[in-house]
């Protein structure tokens, strides 16, 4: 059967793949810990699930809704949006979506034309690039010049005519590191200035650790704002990665094309969803306090571990998201790995670790791990990480 030129380019996701790998692994009986995965280890918060169930029984998931979510909702994310971020958007600047996913694919369907270039930081969310070219645009990959966070000036040496737009995401997947206000604000005036639009994507703004100030492009001066189209969404504050609830916020007339788009594709997030997301906004937050403070509590006990490994150095202490990226270099060289990739191999076959080797996030020296697992799998995963290079150095 022919396989078009398009689905040829498009690389599978490879922290699905790892993943895959590893419970194979654990289905065989090998003890496995897995820190490849990029969601929450809780459940659903119940008053979350009890409204799902509810809608259910009440008949209200049984039919399509409309495409941009039901109302409610769409009220509701633009009220939290608005309180969030100090902004004064409605129902009419909101698209539901099928996860930040498609909300992120919609919007590369609905901006770019043939040829249009995106600037996308490195390190990137494995799904950027892959969307960009799916859309027929053209994602160019800007490493930063110090440290793990884009310049201005970095994202200036990248751009070209066909430059359209750029993706920033913060808290950071895969690195944790958040943008201060400065930075965002050097570049949100970067992007006025050079009439690039802002694909924000803030999927783990309420994941920050430590006292950390999140602050969003969103929330900056009203010309920044005009540049930026907010990607969000309830998976990883509210444990509801399945439910597949995402949005995106921007100027009315592109929400309508997002209409356009998704009601050729998905026309829905599914029902049940948009009802068990109203309760999430709507109801209780305590259970979000109480993900983010364990969370915490993780990053803490676990970075100061890590770093006690040998050959492992970090930019600097993550603050957000639920993932530490250190550079392992050194300890793949001083375990006799010739790369990072065959160190995280090496880590899975003979550590029994699964963690995500950089390269997927385009820098090859870094792995991720997720702290997204328990406090137990956390702390016999660095004890056996450690084990492994100290007994082979
Ligand atoms: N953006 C980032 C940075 C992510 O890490 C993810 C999920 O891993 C998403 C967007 C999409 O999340 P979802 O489709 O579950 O809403």
């Amino acid at each position: 059967m022919q396989i078009s030129q398009r689905a040829k380019n498009i690389q599978p996701s490879a922290t699905l793949a790892l993943s895959t790998r590893a419970n194979a692994m654990r289905a065989e009986g090998i003890d496995v810990i897995n820190l490849t995965v990029g969601e929450p280890d809780f459940q659903t918060p119940k008053n979350i699930r009890d409204a799902a169930i509810a809608a259910i029984n009440d008949g209200k998931a049984d039919s399509y809704t409309p495409v941009l979510g039901i109302k409610e909702l769409r009220e509701k994310v633009a009220e939290v949006t608005n309180k969030d971020y100090n902004t004064n958007f409605t129902s009419d600047n909101v698209a539901v979506t099928t996860g930040g996913k498609f909300a992120l694919y919609a919007i590369a369907q609905c901006l770019l034309n043939q040829g249009d270039e995106v600037i996308i930081p490195l390190p990137y969310w494995v799904s950027y690039g892959e969307q960009i070219k799916l859309s027929d645009g053209k994602p160019v990959f800007v490493k930063p010049s110090k440290g793990l966070k884009v310049t201005a000036s970095d994202l200036e040496s990248a751009r070209t005519d066909k430059t359209v737009a750029m993706i920033l995401n913060s808290p950071q997947n895969p690195s944790g590191l958040v943008y201060t206000k400065e930075e965002l604000e050097e570049i949100g005036n970067w992007a006025v200035k050079n009439d690039i639009v802002i694909i924000c994507d803030d999927m783990y703004g309420k994941l920050v650790y430590n006292g950390t100030r999140f602050v969003s492009l969103m929330d900056l001066s009203d010309d920044i704002r005009k540049q930026t189209i907010l990607v969000s969404g309830l998976s990883k504050s509210y444990a509801m990665t399945g439910w597949r609830v995402g949005y995106a916020v921007a100027d009315a007339e592109f929400i309508k094309k997002i209409a356009a788009v998704a009601g050729h594709s998905t026309s829905n997030l599914t029902a049940v969803s948009q009802y068990a997301a109203l309760e999430a906004l709507n109801g209780d937050q305590s259970s979000v306090s109480t993900m983010r403070e364990a969370y915490e509590e993780r990053l803490n006990k676990i970075y100061k571990k890590l770093k006690e490994i040998p050959g492992f150095v970090f930019d600097s202490k993550p603050q957000g998201a639920f993932y530490l990226f250190p550079n392992v270099a050194k300890a793949a060289e001083l375990v006799g790995c010739s790369n990072v990739s065959e160190f995280a191999e090496f880590l899975l076959e003979k550590a029994h670790v699964a963690v995500v080797p950089g390269v997927a996030f385009g820098m090859s020296d870094y792995i991720r791990i997720s702290y997204a697992a328990s406090l137990d799998n956390l702390e016999e995963a660095v004890k056996r990480i450690k084990m492994f290079v100290e007994e082979r150095k």
